[in-house]
């Protein structure tokens, strides 16, 4: 087979060869190979025994025959008398009423129906495991050749189905906004056509035997190091996953399948794929988990064995979109930026660290879109639509024209924001400090190319949460170093730990609380268990040496929290000093205003601080008592409500009586109308991310700050549910600019 492989010959004469071989080194009087048109009926496409001139004239319909048959359970099949079985279909053209015994075996790609592939003798006799076993080596083998090149483009075989052409559009989440057009890199363990055939058998047992040991110490290095990697599996699913990966069953279907002669991952993948048909044809939900997990460990395993992943990952074609079941953040920083226009994954979520790092990016990234793996192969081309959640694979010229006009239009408007660089100003003078939400060091490219006035909140658990293994007090150092020295003198400000809630380090101890949100998480962690913040501050002092640092605390909500966390951070400072360390020239304390509680006890503080972030997510989802996360809930309430802006006055004038610098760093910094609403309180300093940066100019520069103002205290005490529709309705006669009433800036 080898050989056959190797060999120059067209498309016809392979496959004629092949059943040649079949027939002739595994004593059968025929075999047949039938592949799937796009109606699903099997065309007889080359045969042993025979008659030819049968060949791409006989079809059988789904289910017809015994063809048929074994294309829909999808199982291999044997009978030692055709004739006598219930679905025997008799089709004169072929010559075949002599050949009592028939086996056949469904070839499969991927999980998806190829073809058939069948075997048949005179004689009446049983058909050993171990043939059948052969013939299904020989079918993937088979279901390679046949979709590689020469013969999914070869004419005879144009109307078949060998690979997927009809235009598939999934509908998932936008996880990272941007449009993207490219070729599919499908970032699932897939054995090329050159691997499949082994040299060594031996060799091979031996491989499949080390990978199976990897696989197991993997899973149980998670289950018992506590390493359950963030976005990852469960435990339960671990424990599932530890059971099937010493399951006999399993393991030896492996073995069998390379002791027939192919490498140790062209079983897995044989095996794999077997279960896969299975998965795709049940409605049973336990059974189809099941399999999931089966399919999940078939994929570690080939990870294991199999460099062809790191090859994908390190040579990536121009304009590459990723489609993946999920991606770690680590695997997704090993792309190649210049090459990488999007992802789609099956799976993901908003919050998930894949879609924080796409983010950074700046790539778009899709998830949840189910099933769209199977319906794509390498070198289809994607469209990868962040805005509305969508993925096209292989769109129509139509589609694809309409996504060059959006494009088109989406680059016009970063050419026109890139010429917003400089400092942002309102209409009537104000300067509005803009600055930049990050938590990546691969963000702070952007803090030149938005002309971002500094970093107003640096997100210190990313690199916590994406870690396997708890950073040491160096790798965080030199994780703010890089950061401070890409800044190039702009004012980063860092926030201490903010872990628990819904942001997970793998190496935490998992507790399960009954409301993360209101549990025990940020600060509450830090003062409790001080090891950790203790560490990110020295490593803070000692990354800042010679710079000024700004350092504020998460979550605070009670003074006393506050003044914790200030004496730990001069214990610090005392210890650094002590040492004869290099010092930060000046340091600057900051606290993230994010409960209701300390918007009231702000005076307590106040004398104590440097300046205050409202961190405008927490603050909001505590203010409503209403879940940040839960689309339910979570667009109940307005801001824009004469309470909560009455909230953000008070704290702004509280700050304002003790001269300490306030800004806003929740998503609403970053909304046209809630933005111009803040400049209007008095917040002259706004953080969001980099992508807003150019759009939000665009509404300070339109804005008549003191005009609203004005408006607004004439309308704060109103009795409505929100001031949205009356700013709405007043737009330009209260000073706002047109784009923040209609809300045509876009990113
Ligand atoms: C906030 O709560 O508004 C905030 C900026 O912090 P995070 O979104 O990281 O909780
Ligand atoms: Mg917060």
């Amino acid at each position: 087979m080898r050989a056959l492989m190797a060999a120059q010959e067209n498309a016809q004469e392979r496959l004629d060869h092949l059943t040649d071989l079949i027939a002739e080194e595994a004593g059968w009087d025929v075999c047949s190979i039938y592949l799937a048109r796009p109606s699903q009926a099997l065309e007889l496409c080359a045969t042993h025994g025979l008659k030819p001139e049968a060949v791409h004239q006989v079809r059988l319909r789904p289910g017809e025959g015994l063809v048929g048959f074994v294309a829909s359970s999808v199982r291999p099949m044997w009978t030692a008398n055709a004739r006598d079985h219930e679905n025997f279909s008799y089709k004169p053209e072929t010559g075949e009423e002599p050949f009592n015994t028939f086996v056949g075996v469904p070839i499969l790609r991927g999980g998806r129906l190829v073809g058939v592939l069948t075997a048949q003798t005179e004689a009446e006799r049983a058909v050993a495991d171990e043939e059948i076993e052969t013939l299904q080596t020989v079918a993937m083998v088979l279901a390679e050749i046949v979709a590689s090149g020469d013969i999914a483009e070869a004419e005879e075989m144009a109307e078949l189905e060998l690979r997927q052409s009809k235009p598939e559009r999934f509908q998932g989440s936008a996880y990272s906004g941007g449009l993207a057009t490219g070729v599919a890199v499908v970032l699932e363990p897939h054995v090329g056509s050159e691997h499949l055939i082994a040299e060594d058998t031996d060799r091979e047992i031996e491989r499949l035997d080390l990978a199976i040991a990897a696989l197991r110490a993997g899973i149980d290095d998670m289950l018992e190091g506590g390493r359950i990697p963030f976005g990852g599996p469960t435990r339960d699913v671990l424990q599932a996953y530890r059971m099937f990966a010493h399951d006999r069953g399993w393991m030896n279907r492996l073995r069998e399948a390379v002791q027939l002669g192919v490498t140790a991952e062209a079983a897995v993948e044989r095996v794999r794929n077997e279960n896969r048909a299975r998965l795709m044809r049940s409605n049973d939900q336990l059974f189809r988990e099941r399999l999931h997990d089966l399919e999940d460990l078939a994929n570690r395993l080939l990870r294991h064995l199999d460099d062809a992943q790191s090859e994908i990952i390190a040579h990536l074609p121009d304009d590459a979109i990723i489609i993946a079941r999920n991606i770690g953040p680590a695997e997704l920083l090993e792309l190649d930026r210049t090459k990488l226009k999007g992802i789609a994954l099956e799976e993901g979520a908003a919050s998930s660290h894949a879609a924080i790092v796409a983010k950074a990016l700046g790539i778009p990234l899709v998830g949840g879109i189910e099933g769209a793996l199977d319906k794509t192969e390498d070198g289809d081309a994607l469209i990868i639509d962040g805005e509305f959640g969508l993925l096209h694979i292989r769109p129509t010229v139509d589609v694809v024209e309409t996504y060059k006009e959006r494009m088109q239009a989406l680059s016009d408007r970063k050419l026109a924001y890139a010429e917003l660089r400089g400092p942002s100003v309102t209409r009537d003078g104000k300067r509005i400090r803009l600055s930049m939400n990050a938590g990546l060091l691969i963000e702070m490219t952007q803090l030149e190319e938005t002309g971002a006035d500094g970093v107003g909140l640096f997100r210190t658990e990313f690199q916590f949460m994406v870690a396997d293994t708890l950073p040491r007090l160096d790798a965080q150092a030199t994780v703010y170093k890089s950061v401070l020295e890409a800044a190039g003198g702009k004012p980063v400000v860092f926030r201490t730990l903010d872990l628990g809630g819904d942001k997970v380090a793998p190496f935490a101890p998992s507790t399960v609380e009954p409301n993360p949100a209101l549990g025990w998480r940020a600060i509450r962690m830090g003062l409790d268990r001080p090891g950790l913040l203790r560490y990110q501050l020295r490593a803070l002092i000692q990354a800042s040496a010679g710079q000024p640092l700004h350092v504020m605390f998460p979550m605070i909500a009670a003074p006393w929290e506050m003044r914790a966390a200030r004496d730990m951070l001069d214990r610090e400072l005392r210890h650094a000093k002590r040492r004869g360390h290099d010092m930060p020239v000046e340091v600057k304390v900051g606290m993230m205003l994010e409960t209701p509680a300390m918007a009231w006890a702000i005076g307590e503080v106040l004398d104590t601080l440097d300046f205050v972030a409202v961190g405008a997510n927490d603050l909001m989802q505590y203010f409503f008592a209403a879940d940040r996360q839960n689309a339910r809930v979570a667009e109940r309430y307005d801001v824009l409500s004469p309470p909560a802006l009455g909230l953000f006055k008070q704290i702004r004038e509280a700050c304002a009586t003790r001269n300490v610098p306030v800004s806003v760093c929740g998503e609403i910094a970053a909304k046209p109308l809630e933005a111009a609403v803040l400049i209007a309180l008095g917040y002259d300093s706004l953080s969001m991310a980099a992508a807003n940066i150019g759009p939000l100019k665009k509404i300070v520069s339109g804005l008549d700050a003191g005009k609203l103002g004005t408006w607004l205290a004439s309308h704060l005490n109103d009795p409505v549910n929100s001031l949205r529709p009356a700013l709405t309705a007043a737009g330009e006669s209260a000073g706002l600019p047109k784009e923040a009433v209609d809300n045509t800036v876009k990113i």
